[in-house]
């Protein structure tokens, strides 16, 4: 059990104990857990979550990045209630369709930017990815290039845990465990300035960060490489914001030598940065896509591919079928709620909310609030999405030594407090539902002010 009060009640016992014996966490050290018991959450509205000794939470992570138009919303319910009723599940492997997954790509294909109109579903992120990762190497092979299948991404990066998603991953824990992992992935450093650049400025540190690239693919050689592939901004990493000379050079790149380019939009994707995706935000042109989380708001699991002309029409005009798809692409369900999610975020202009009120509202306030403390070293993000680095020293930006977890610390006592917000290594994390208003970036804000202040006592 988590404590003597916890004790007091017996439904939440019962539940800690039942998932002590019966759940493995993903993610999760589930011995040290079940010593402490599990924080049971009972119920959601608008940014708030509740856990079941009725303490109120602001929800700062939006659930897991995904529940962007925010809790209890009904019109995703009744969209789920009527398909439940209509038809709960069909395939759409045996050369059939259904009014869901038809209507749905067409709704993804009126936000995505250039010519990514083409949609191939799955059900999560890295199931996104590995996708992205068979249809790439599929698209060289069908050009006459089988050889042409090495995938570059950035160490850091987070694509998920399937072993596609790993592999394509930079996370070295990860690696670790359950190797081997796939061949023909290279990877090159990650743009993080603040923690990376030494004595370079944005410009210089854009520029080598993108300069190893080029290295990266002289070195396997061009005729060899399919495609890199990363976030915009990198979210599970830390919220890392690359220089903004970064992207546009990684696209110069793998234009000179012919390498698709896949942005992996999880956590971009659909409002999150003030634009649908954050491809736009951040000035890349991709071959490809993918998205999951808030394309459903994280209502039901449902994740998409989006393909740009190039691969698409080849894939369309190779007389084959493409050997991949998964029993519930497309869902009918998690498809109506994500046809739903859309056409809200359209009817509430949420996207633009972000872009222009919110969005620079919550990160001028963050920063109002948050950039003078003395555990603060820097602050960086863009629309509902932010990193922020904890350092013992900011002049000299030293870090906490190994055995001082500063991000677990600060999370521990936002979590007392009423607010979520995520470490990530010593950088704390936010990206808050899209619907929050002034007042709710007020409050979280406030509360982050708080615990940043209790993270010092523990710690001084
Ligand atoms: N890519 C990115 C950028 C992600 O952030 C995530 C999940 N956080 C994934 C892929 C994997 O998604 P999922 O957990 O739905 O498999």
């Amino acid at each position: 059990m988590r404590n003597d009060k916890n004790n007091n009640s017996p439904v939440m016992a019962d539940i800690q104990s039942i998932d002590a014996d019966h759940h493995l966490h993903p993610f999760t050290n589930t011995g040290a857990l079940n010593k402490k018991g599990a924080r049971v959450i009972t119920k959601g509205q608008g940014v708030y979550i509740w856990d079941s000794e009725g303490n109120k939470i602001l929800d700062g992570m939006a659930g897991l990045w995904c529940v962007n138009m925010g809790y209890g919303r009904k019109e995703l319910v009744e969209a789920a209630t009527h398909q439940m009723t209509e038809l709960p599940f069909y395939n759409t492997f045996f050369q059939t369709t259904h009014s869901p997954a038809a209507e749905l790509a067409k709704e993804i294909a009126s936000v995505t930017p250039g010519d990514l109109n083409r949609i191939f579903f799955a059900n999560s992120g890295s199931e996104a990815i590995d996708t992205i990762i068979r249809m790439v190497r599929h698209y060289w092979a069908i050009q006459g290039k089988p050889y042409k299948n090495i995938l570059i991404s950035r160490e850091n990066a987070y694509h998920g845990s399937t072993l596609g998603g790993t592999s394509l991953g930079g996370m070295s824990g990860m690696h670790k465990q359950g190797a081997p992992l796939l061949p023909n992935i290279e990877r090159i450093r990650q743009p993080y300035w603040y923690g990376e650049a030494g004595d370079m400025t944005e410009e210089e540190f854009g520029i080598a960060c993108a300069k190893a690239l080029e290295d990266k693919i002289l070195a396997v050689g061009p005729d060899n490489v399919a495609a890199f592939v990363g976030e915009p901004i990198q979210g599970a990493g830390g919220v890392i914001v690359p220089p903004a000379n970064y992207w546009a050079e990684i696209q110069k790149i793998c234009t000179k030598y012919d390498i698709l380019l896949a942005a992996d939009e999880v956590i971009c994707g659909f409002g999150r940065t003030g634009s649908w995706f954050g491809s736009e935000t951040l000035g890349i042109k991709p071959d490809i896509i993918s998205m999951a989380k808030g394309l459903s708001s994280g209502y039901l699991p449902i994740a998409a591919v989006a393909v740009g002309n190039r691969i698409a029409n080849a894939l369309i005009e190779h007389d084959e079928d493409f050997y991949h798809g998964f029993t519930y692409s497309g869902h009918p369900v998690a498809a109506a709620v994500a046809i739903a999610n859309i056409r809200l975020m359209k009817q509430e202009n949420i996207v633009e909310y972000v872009a222009k009120d919110i969005g620079p509202y919550f990160q001028k306030k963050l920063r109002e609030t948050l950039a003078d403390h003395p555990l603060v070293g820097h602050i960086e993000g863009v629309g509902l999405l932010v990193g922020i680095a904890l350092v013992k020293d900011k002049a000299t930006k030293e870090l906490f030594p190994d055995n001082v977890d500063i991000g677990m610390i600060c999370r521990d006592h936002c979590f007392d407090n009423g607010l979520i917000m995520r470490a990530v290594g010593s950088r704390m994390v936010a990206s808050p539902p899209l619907i929050i208003s002034h007042a709710e970036v007020d409050e979280l804000c406030e509360k982050a002010r708080l615990c940043f202040d209790l993270t010092l006592k523990s710690v001084s």
